[in-house]
């Protein structure tokens, strides 16, 4: 077989695998990108981010013409049309593809279809649909992601027993479906099929939803929640589940265990996610892994395999598209010869339910774990204008704050759009904003960006629309 060269070869191209691949290119090195589907996009794009913000899309459609009613405009009843929501979804993900195709291919990144194992520290080889090809590399950069982690007891031989790349499919609404995971997945999938018809139970492990975020946060996406699905039981778990019928028989343990066995016609599995760190031929190389299988990475994404680099979910939490574009991107800089590290002061974590809930930085949570002292300061959406014209005042936003120097540390908020007023407190807190910076910034009226502006305000207990204290 002959052997090609390229300085760079990257395995996966997900949001993390593509944003190094393109950077690399930029700047001059010879990169080859390696995935099994025909153009770049990976996880997030085909069975993740890109497909689940779609329908959700289509959840807020529904629920925004549901409350119309109290505005004074009534629609019907909605009528689904399964197939040509589908058609949309995958349209949108086809468009997204093609146009990361294109980008690859403007930027003479050498893409191949196919999948890649290691043959030595400098060598991977690729069987794809042109046959096995071999290429000699100078770095390599891995970033093959990770899959759902369904645990034994869930893996029931039959399609009523889904994962999330199932259930984004959207065969059908089941009439009862149960999510089992009350976290990122399981809520924001819940939110879809709740709006679309199905009567959703969702059961989470832990006391409550979303076990790392602030509580006061999840308050009312769990209030939301409480309306839009059949039952939430948080402790309680899965203890059995068979085909039975038509259906999926679930036996339950922990709180809801009064509850008798109950049929569900469709489950969700969605308890978290493993790395893909099964990669043949890696242990052909020094490259380590930890306990829970995520590859072992210094501050630059290098292994201890020195030709080898890693990044995005493979490598750990948080398991998120953007953090995984920002390893790729930052590999790429270290191959380059730049002395970066990461070391990012804020990760946003958007969960993109209804309201929405996003933080970044340090959280309530983590300060009290820590035993750190902080000032809370808060601002509840019911004091903004623009939250009352949208008619969506279940929201909040606050400011965690250093005491003494008065420096933000951490930016939290529930809301409708949350996922967009977000990226104004991972600017504050990377660039060391100070809650008088924060209020002295002049915010466009009447918009909910105001209500960051105004936690700041509170924090010096002068907010203009809202009489209250930092504690
Ligand atoms: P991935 O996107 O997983 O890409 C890895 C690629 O490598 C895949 O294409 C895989 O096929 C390929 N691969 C694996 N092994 C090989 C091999 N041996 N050879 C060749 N190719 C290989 N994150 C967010 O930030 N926001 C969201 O809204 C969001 N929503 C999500 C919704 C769902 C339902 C799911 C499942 C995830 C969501 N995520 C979201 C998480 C996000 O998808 C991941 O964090 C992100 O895709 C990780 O990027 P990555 O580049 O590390 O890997
Ligand atoms: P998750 O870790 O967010 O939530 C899993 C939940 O399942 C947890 O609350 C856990 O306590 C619970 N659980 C675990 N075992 C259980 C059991 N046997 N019975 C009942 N509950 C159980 O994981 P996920 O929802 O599968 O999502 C995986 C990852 O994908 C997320 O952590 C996130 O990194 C990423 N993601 C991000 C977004 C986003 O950014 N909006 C959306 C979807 C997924």
């Amino acid at each position: 077989m002959t052997e090609s060269t390229t300085d760079l070869a990257v395995v996966g191209a997900g949001p993390g695998g593509y944003a190094a691949a393109f950077l690399a290119a930029d700047l001059g090195i010879g990169v080859t990108l390696v995935d099994e589907a025909p153009n770049p996009g990976g996880t997030c794009l085909y069975r993740g981010c890109i497909p689940s913000k779609s329908l959700l899309h289509v959840a807020k459609v529904i629920d925004e013409a549901e409350r119309a009613e109290v505005l004074g405009v009534k629609f019907g009843a909605p009528t689904l049309d399964l197939h040509v929501l589908r058609e949309w979804k995958n349209r949108v993900i086809e468009q997204l593809g093609d146009g990361l195709g294109q980008l690859s291919s403007q930027r003479q990144v050498n893409y191949i279809q196919g999948r890649a194992s290691i043959l030595d520290p400098h060598r991977l080889s690729i069987r794809g649909p042109n046959g096995d090809q071999v290429f000699r590399f100078e770095h390599v950069i891995l970033a093959t992601g990770s899959s759902p982690a369904i645990p034994t007891e869930f893996l029931v031989d039959s399609d009523r027993v889904m994962d999330s790349t199932v259930a984004l499919e959207l065969s059908d609404v089941p009439p009862r479906l149960l999510v089992v995971g009350g976290g990122y997945i399981g809520l924001e999938l819940a939110t879809v099929y709740a709006a679309l018809g199905s009567r959703v139970t969702v059961v989470e492990m832990t006391d409550d939803l979303l076990p790392g975020a602030d509580r006061d946060l999840v308050m009312p996406v769990k209030k939301r929640m409480a309306g839009l699905a059949e039952a939430i039981w948080p402790g309680t778990a899965v203890a059995r589940m068979e085909i039975s019928g038509e259906g999926v028989k679930v036996a339950f343990e922990g709180k809801a265990v009064g509850n008798s066995d109950q049929v569900f016609d469709r489950v969700l599995v969605a308890v978290g996610r493993r790395p893909n760190s099964k990669i043949e031929g890696l242990d052909k190389t020094q490259v380590q892994l930890d306990t829970r299988g995520f590859v072992q990475v210094d501050g630059q994404r290098r292994t201890a395999e020195p030709s080898i680099f890693a990044i995005g979910d493979l490598v750990g939490e948080p398991m998120l598209a953007h953090k995984a574009s920002h390893e790729g991107r930052l590999a790429v800089e270290a191959i380059h010869g730049s002395e970066c590290l990461f070391g990012p002061l804020a990760i946003p974590a958007v969960v993109f339910t209804d309201p929405e809930i996003a933080w970044c930085g340090l959280t309530e949570t983590q300060a009290k774990a820590e035993s750190r002292a902080v000032k809370v300061a808060k601002f509840p959406w019911g004091a903004s204008g623009r939250a009352v014209t949208l008619n969506r005042i279940d929201g909040m936003t606050k400011l965690i704050v250093e005491p003494e120097s008065e420096k933000v540390v951490g930016v939290g908020m529930v809301g409708a759009g949350a996922g967009e007023l977000i990226a104004e407190g991972v600017l504050a807190i990377q660039m060391g904003a100070t809650a008088s910076d924060m209020k002295t910034t002049i915010h466009p009226h009447p918009t909910l960006s105001e209500t960051v502006m105004e936690s700041a305000e509170v924090f010096f207990a002068q907010s203009t629309h809202y009489r209250g204290k930092a504690r």
